[in-house]
């Protein structure tokens, strides 16, 4: 009998905004240490907190874009635990009524395909500063320029049911929140940080005990380390073991989970609001705006681009991946190229040459010349594969004028000839050189008529535009 796994998970998200949450200074990732910091984001006695306008907005976007009910009225609590990087001994979140409950998030596996995810709540809070241990030999190294940064904090429901689809989910999530500029969700600088839960059972029973696991810095460390916890897991309930409530850490180097020391397991958090700050509340016009403002979502848009241009769901998927990306697809669609070629274009040529940055792909104008070079006959699929590089090197330094692509194909001597009294002149010459072939095609090995081809396409020297030269190459061996 098999084990299912269970696996929910709480993702952190840094805001995108240029102050922190609860007072004027700098939330910028990498200045040096302790250069960010006051009274407020310390801790000192008497300071107090004001919340950031922008990352109460944001996180409001973010619980729409996620299908959430966002609350009118939350309320900020204090949650207390000891710390050598929390100054204030509490950080400021959201508890027992939190900005926003419920939603969904669809995301696309490889297995099962396109899953619905249920959330169970999104709430504002602050970030804690950051230990070093690496830093000074001997020492432990506290940097509080992200103490008070602020964060939204996402809780999905124990939907998740392999490694696979919670980094699936991962992928999903931050493609929403990228569409939205709510957060970069760069895993290595630490704006989205992720704590996996995970348990086993056999199909139909009951939710088993969970252990949280932690400590991974990339999407594919949150899949590694949760296959190993699971092995971990299967492997002690059938040697008989039970599965002890704790957390887990992931040792990336060592490819291994181990428990955390237990003196670091505090979970007695003493929730209670924060004194210093009066319920959140959120006037209904402002929160109808903010929904009314939100931009065509990722899922909506890759529905879209296969229902209104007929593109698989492959590539749907992979054109949909950013706003970016998709606004450029269609803006190469919108010159009239046709969908589906325009979207082979931009994948596999357009894209090749500045993968992952489309900011740097050639003009779609461009584009769109270069695909009507073909379409015209002008220049063969290959010989427009180098316009393009060519275009692309020359873009570097000029701005490309109207016409560049014909250009340089011209300079490139790409242009395919078309000419029939050329093309014929190839094709007597090529009969002549192949009485043998001639003779066997006439005899009825018409399978030689791919060889002839290549025989013209070859005496001009790849110049000549392959479907007249089989025209003329029929009508030549179908006459005398
Ligand atoms: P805490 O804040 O103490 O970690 P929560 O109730 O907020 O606890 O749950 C945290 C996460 O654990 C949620 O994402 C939830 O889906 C997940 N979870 C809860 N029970 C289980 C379980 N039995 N197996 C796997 N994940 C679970
Ligand atoms: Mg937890
Ligand atoms: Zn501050």
């Amino acid at each position: 009998m098999t084990w299912e796994t269970v696996i929910g998970l709480e993702v952190h998200v840094q805001l995108l905004t240029r102050s922190k949450m609860f007072c004027g200074c700098s939330a910028k990732f990498g200045d040096p240490p302790n250069t960010n910091v006051c009274p407020v984001c310390l801790g000192m006695p008497g300071a107090l907190p004001a919340p950031n306008e922008r990352a109460v907005r944001l996180a409001v976007r973010a619980a729409y874009a996620l299908g959430c009910a966002v609350n009118g009225r939350s309320i900020f609590a204090r949650k207390n635990y000891f710390y050598p990087d929390l100054p204030k001994g509490y950080q400021i979140s959201q508890f027992e009524e939190p900005l926003a409950t419920g939603g969904r998030l669809e995301i696309v596996t490889p297995e099962p395909g396109v899953l619905t995810v249920g959330l169970t709540r999104l709430h504002l809070e602050e970030d804690a500063g950051k230990s070093f241990h690496d830093r000074v030999p001997g020492m432990t190294a506290v940097d509080f320029n992200r103490s008070g940064v602020p964060l939204i904090e996402i809780v999905s429901e124990p939907d998740l049911r392999s490694p696979a689809e919670a980094r699936a989910y991962l992928v999903a999530l931050k493609q929403v929140l990228h569409y939205l500029e709510v957060s970069d969700c760069n895993m290595e600088e630490g704006s989205l940080r992720v704590d996996a839960n995970l348990s086993i059972r056999r199909p139909g029973e009951p939710l088993g005990t969970r252990t949280e696991v932690k400590n991974m810095n990339s999407f594919s460390g949150v899949e590694r380390a949760l296959t190993l916890e699971r092995d971990r897991q299967v492997a002690a309930v059938e040697r008989g073991e039970t599965i002890v409530q704790r957390t887990m850490l992931f040792d990336a180097a060592a490819n291994e989970v181990r428990p955390m020391r237990s003196k670091e397991e505090s979970h007695d958090y003493r929730y209670f609001p924060e004194p210093d700050l009066p319920p959140l509340v959120l006037p209904d016009g402002w929160l109808k705006a903010e929904r009314e403002a939100l931009p065509e979502l990722p899922a909506a848009k890759r529905l879209r681009f296969m229902a209104s241009f007929g593109l698989s769901a492959y590539d749907a998927g992979v054109l949909s991946g950013t706003r970016e990306l998709a606004e450029y697809y269609e803006s190469v669609v919108a010159e009239g190229i046709e969908a589906k070629e325009a979207a082979n274009w931009v994948m596999n040529d357009v894209l090749a040459l500045h993968p992952e940055d489309v900011q740097r792909a050639l003009p779609p104008a461009t584009v769109a010349d270069v695909i009507r070079l073909v379409k015209a006959g002008t220049a063969s699929r290959q010989a427009a594969k180098r316009v393009l590089q060519e275009l692309d090197a020359r873009s570097a330094n000029v701005t490309l004028a109207p016409g560049a692509a014909l250009d340089v194909a011209t300079d490139l001597g790409l242009i395919q000839v078309q000419d029939t009294n050329q093309i014929d002149s190839w094709v007597r010459e090529t009969l002549d050189a192949h009485p043998a072939e001639l003779a066997r095609y006439r005899a009825g090995e018409t399978k030689l008529m791919g060889f002839l081809v290549g025989q013209v396409m070859k005496r001009s020297k790849g110049k000549a535009d392959p479907k007249a030269v089989s025209a003329a190459l029929s009508v030549a061996l179908s006459g005398p």
